[in-house]
């Protein structure tokens, strides 16, 4: 049945959060990548002036941390989870960076040339280079970010001053200006992209809500006429692919006209509102049920005979008929009178038997069912 109050959504931070967490896995595969390229290219400059098993025993560490990363993004992407428990994700997500970043950080000066500035100066370009491609990729996440450059940078710029040198402290003091740049730069983005995932969300959720409204009945809060025919549509495929029974009952007031004459429109919009709740509160989940005229109303019941829909609409015939609707002082009385269809096919063609049914059980004196 329809419903517009929706008292299962995950609060909006958690939603926000869980946005900037499945950004995060969608740009992480080619970083993994990478990472392990850059670090090979460096190995091979450093080659000529390095201990080789120190420069393979980093390499081999680190792609070991990136297939690590890559092994959990393939396991994340097989999940297909929904967005609340996306956040799961968020501590082996951030636990692997850190793995990688610390590699890279303080790999960097085991293996840093302590006779060549010029290899110095290279691998911390390299550091400054990995620390550009983490923010471009982990920008989402403002905590990972500065986590992972300061991972990947400090260790180097300790190492820079403490060689004391004006090149090597010069460094250091220009990669410190370089993250303290990046803290504030990362506050101006995280906020913007923060705002940009609420207004996203919560125009979505706008969207969904007037789609909804679009869809339903304002007095009565069934679906209203043009969701009844969607319906039909949709349905008219179903049972073309699954050989399904749908069944049609369309229900129509009886003079109802003379509740409006008699008590007013007001007292006649009392009734089709009680007519609402009753349809509601007797037809199953699965049912659709609609108002598709003034005070006329479809229903299409799925998997059901006409034995069913007989017992159905016996059973609403009934409550309609002995539950008078108390409408200020007075007490007003309305039946019904309906028609029935089944069939396996063309429902936009039962819809029509169904009518025809009702009218035959207006003639034959209304407050009645007719099956056809
Ligand atoms: P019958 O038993 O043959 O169906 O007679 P009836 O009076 O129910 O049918 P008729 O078609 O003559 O009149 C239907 C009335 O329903 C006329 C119209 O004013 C009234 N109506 C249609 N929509 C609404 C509505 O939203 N609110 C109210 N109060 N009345 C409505
Ligand atoms: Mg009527
Ligand atoms: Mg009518």
């Amino acid at each position: 049945m329809l419903q517009v109050e929706d008292n299962q959504t995950p609060n909006l931070d958690v939603l926000v959060r869980s946005e900037k967490i499945l950004l995060l896995f969608r740009q992480s595969f080619p970083a993994a990548f990478v990472s392990i390229s850059i670090s090979a290219l460096l190995t091979a400059i450093l080659w000529p002036v390095q201990d080789h098993k120190l420069l393979l025993g980093w390499f081999l560490l680190l792609t070991l941390s990136s297939f690590l990363r890559l092994a959990i993004f393939r396991s994340y992407r097989q999940k297909s989870l929904p967005r609340a428990n996306i956040l799961a994700w968020e501590k082996p997500y951030f636990f692997s960076l850190m793995l990688s970043a610390l590699i890279w950080g303080v790999g960097a000066v085991v293996i840093m040339p302590l006779d060549s500035p010029f290899h110095q100066a290279i691998i911390f370009y390299f550091l400054i280079g990995m620390s550009g491609g983490a923010i471009s990729v982990y920008s989402a996440h403002r905590g990972m970010v500065l986590f992972a450059v300061a991972c990947i940078l400090f260790p180097a710029i300790a190492w820079m001053l403490w060689q004391g040198s004006l090149a090597t402290v010069g460094m250091g003091i220009g990669a410190l200006i370089f993250y303290a740049s990046l803290v504030r730069a990362t506050k101006v983005l995280s906020s913007t992209l923060h705002e940009n995932f609420v207004m996203n969300y919560e125009l979505k959720k706008a969207n969904e809500f007037a789609e909804r409204l679009a869809r339903m009945d304002q007095l009565t809060g069934v679906y209203n006429r043009r969701a009844f025919y969607e319906q039909v549509a949709m349905l008219e495929n179903h049972i073309e692919r699954h050989k399904d029974i749908v069944t049609v009952i369309i229900m129509d007031l009886d003079h109802f006209k003379r509740i409006n004459d008699e008590y007013g429109h007001a007292a006649g919009d009392a009734v089709l509102r009680h007519t609402g709740k009753l349809l509601q509160a007797t037809t199953r989940k699965s049912d659709i049920c609609a108002r598709i005229g003034g005070e006329e109303f479809g229903l299409l019941l799925l998997s059901n005979t006409s034995d069913d829909a007989m017992i159905l609409a016996e059973k609403l015939r009934h409550e309609i008929e002995t539950t008078p609707i108390s409408y200020n002082s007075d007490r007003l009385s309305v039946t019904s009178s309906f028609g029935i269809a089944s069939g396996e096919s063309n429902i936009e063609g039962l819809v029509m038997r169904a009518d025809a049914a009702m009218y035959r059980a207006k003639k034959a004196g209304r407050n009645q069912i007719e099956c056809e």
